[in-house]
Formats: structure tokens, sequence, C-alpha cells
């Protein structure tokens, strides 16, 4: 089975082609820029890449181009679009309606219109994506894959805010959670890398990118995550502020007269470790630039590392004990130095990493010492083999 795995941002695609008979990746790629005169879209496959740069006016031209690249004499990988058995798409949020992945019908649609409310910047382009897909290729099946559904297992005591109820039970106003597909591979993952059932295990994934997030995983299933209504809870990060006392949202706006949407727009995206720094939202260059001597790049790296250690202490708390902690994305994946930093006075949970293991980038790895009662590893994600999975699974049934 051959299945097309779509990530439509308001500007971008991404895509994976994955032949699921061995997990194998075919062709991948970017689009980027679209409605804009100068797009471009890369195109990998065999090893090789193509780069095309030309007008993009909207989604449905830039799936259209994927779809001739990929059947292209040249740069394709299958002889006909008819080969693509299924399309999967990443949907960012699926509010309560959505437990798991789901095969797409009118009635779906409706539902993510519906969901749009609680994420008007990311779900309306997942729709475009998903509306250009089934225009193009009316006859595939096509399946959506929410970052929101793997935390939909958290109990009511973790997921509701101490607001007036009303304001759940009219508007929805509770903790979501995101980065639930690479959280739940990462489970998946770690459980098959230890060689235990995930049912045995207490996970507590760290997923630290530009955006960060934590997930309590107990027995498999989330139980409580850092990010909340929307993916600006928890640490700070690279320029989401993270968890800070709500009072100051109303102090900030009346004090330098911002509306709603400036205010959003100050926590989103002037915030974090770029808002703390001046210098950057990349971890990398803070890393630099703290080396340099840059005392708030260094200030904003140790906001990080204390706000993600106080964070898997609260995971812990709310496990009663933790045996494994993950970590996953740019950050969490290659922040050698970020891990040290973050896992520093850990040693009372159990955890404590050995400096030699840790000295690893982008691969499955035991980084903590042998005596270390909780084991700390590195999994690199992997959110477009969870979003095959699914399709391929749900279109099988
Ligand atoms: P996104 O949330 O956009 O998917 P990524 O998971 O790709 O983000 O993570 C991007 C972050 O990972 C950037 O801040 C980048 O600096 C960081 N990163 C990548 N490589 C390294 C590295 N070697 N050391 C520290 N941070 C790194």
């Amino acid at each position: 089975m051959i299945v097309l795995v779509v990530n439509c941002g308001s500007s971008s695609l991404k895509y994976q082609l994955v032949n699921m008979d061995n997990e194998e990746v075919m062709a991948k790629g970017l689009v980027e820029k679209i409605t804009l005169p100068d797009a471009r879209l890369t195109h990998k496959w065999n090893g090789r890449k193509k780069e095309i740069v030309q007008p993009i006016p909207d989604h449905k031209v830039a799936v259209k181009l994927v779809l001739d690249l990929l059947t292209d004499p040249e740069a394709g990988v299958i002889k006909s679009m008819k080969e693509i058995d299924a399309v999967g798409h990443r949907v960012v949020h699926g509010g309560e309606e959505f437990a798991s992945s789901t095969l797409i019908t009118d009635e779906v649609m409706k539902a993510l219109e519906r969901c749009s409310a609680f994420a008007p910047l990311h779900n309306p382009p997942n729709i475009i994506g998903i509306k250009a897909c089934r225009a193009i290729m009316p006859e595939v099946p096509q399946v959506g894959v929410f970052d929101t559904s793997f935390h939909q297992t958290m109990p009511p005591e973790a997921y509701m805010y101490g607001l007036p109820y009303e304001l759940y039970k009219e508007d929805g106003i509770r903790r979501y959670g995101f980065h639930g597909t690479s959280h739940r591979y990462v489970a998946d993952r770690i459980a098959e890398v230890m060689g235990v059932k995930k049912e045995d295990l207490r996970i507590i994934s760290c997923h630290l990118g530009n955006g960060s997030s934590l997930a309590a995983i107990k027995g498999g299933r989330s139980i409580d995550t850092t990010m909340g209504f929307t993916p600006l809870a928890g640490m700070l990060m690279g320029t989401r502020c993270g968890d800070i006392d709500p009072a100051i949202v109303c102090t900030v706006m009346d004090k330098h007269n911002l509306s709603a949407q400036e205010m959003d727009t100050l926590m989103n995206k002037k915030s974090g470790v770029l808002g703390i720094s001046g210098v950057s939202s990349d971890f990398r260059d803070l890393g630099e630039a703290a080396a340099a001597g840059n005392e708030r790049a260094r200030l904003a790296l140790d906001m990080f590392h204390y706000q993600v250690r106080k964070l898997i202490g609260a995971l812990a708390a709310a496990m009663g004990g933790v045996d494994v902690i993950t970590f996953t994305a740019g950050v969490g994946e290659n922040g050698i130095e970020d891990r040290v930093a973050i896992c520093e006075g850990l040693e009372y949970m159990g955890a404590e990493l050995d400096a030699e293991r840790n000295n690893v980038r982008g691969k499955d790895a035991l980084i903590s010492t042998d005596d270390s009662a909780c084991k700390v590893y590195v999994i690199p994600t992997n959110e477009e083999i969870m979003i095959a999975r699914d399709t391929k699974d749900i279109v099988s049934r």
C-alpha cells in the first residue's frame, strides 16, 4: 500500500510518499511561499533533489504540482496517481470531537470546520489541503490525524481550568494538548527499544523544538501534558511565552493599549527565548551567543532548562513516578548540553545522565547510566510514519 502524507501550513505543504509494505519513504518534499510569485518546491527522491521556483497561487495548485512530480518520468517514483492508495493529513486541532484518527467524510469536514474556532491559524490551512486533495483525487480515501487526539485520554482533573464551568460546557475552554502524534510515536518506539510493553511504562516524553511540550504517558495513554487550550502553554519556547500569570495579560494590554490580536502576537511571536535574549529563537544561535558571553542568551537558556526540569517534576508527580524520560525533536534530539542542563538535579528521581552516552545526536540511544533507576533516552520523532500507519490501518478496515 502506498500512502501520501500531507501536512499543510498557511503558506507551506510538506509531503512524504511512503510504501507501507516496508515503511520506506519513496519521496518527500516541501512547498514554501504558496500564494507568492517565487514559491519554491523542493522534491527529494532516491538521494536526488530537484527544486522548482514558480508562482503557486494556492494549495490546490501545490498539490497538483506535487502529484505531477511524483509521477514525472524523471523525478517521479510512481507511474500514475492511481498507485496512491490513501492520503493521510496532519490536522492540528480535533477538539473533543476526535479522540483518534478518522476517515474523512463530508460529515467530518463539517466537524473540522467547527474545530477551526480553536485553532484559527492552523486548522484552516489543514482543511484547505484536505479539500485540495479530495478535489484532485476524489476516489482516494483521505484520513485526518490530529495533534490533539492522543491527549483525549486525560482525566478531567488534568484538562479542566479553574474558570466558570460554563466556559468549558459552552465554549470548549479546556486543556487539549498538542504534539500528540509525536508523543504517541515516542511512546510506541521507546517500548520497542526497551523491549517492554508500553502498558508497563510511565514515560515523560519531552518534545523540545521550536514549540515544546512534555507529556505524561502512563500505560500507553496520555494522562497530562504541558500545552493547553492552545500550543502557547507550558515552558517558554522559541517565540512563545509559555505559562505566565494570567493577570499579566490584562495588565499589559491596559498599560500598552494593546488589542487582543496584538497581545496574542506579543505572546506567540515576540516572547520565549527570543523575547528574553533579543538574539534569536534558535537554540543553536543562543548556545553560541551564551558561549560568547551574552548574558541574556544565557538567561534564556537557563530559564528553558529550569522550566523543563520543573515540569518533568510535575508530570512525575502526576504519574506517581517515572520509569523513562525521552528526548525528541530539534533540541531534544540534538541539544547535548541542553539535555545535561535539564537533567541536572533530577538524580532525586533516579535519573542520571552518562556523559559519554549523551554525546549523541539524532538516533535512538540510551543516555543514562547503568545505575540510573529512571532511564533516559533520545528517541528521534517521526510524525509522518505515524500518520501513514494510522492511514493504512483506517483504510484497511
Ligand atoms: P519545529 O518545532 O519547528 O518542528 P524542530 O523540532 O525542528 O522545530 O526544532 C528546531 C530547534 O532545534 C531549533 O531551535 C534548533 O536550533 C534546534 N536544534 C537543531 N539542531 C540543534 C543542535 N545541534 N543543538 C541544539 N539545538 C538544535
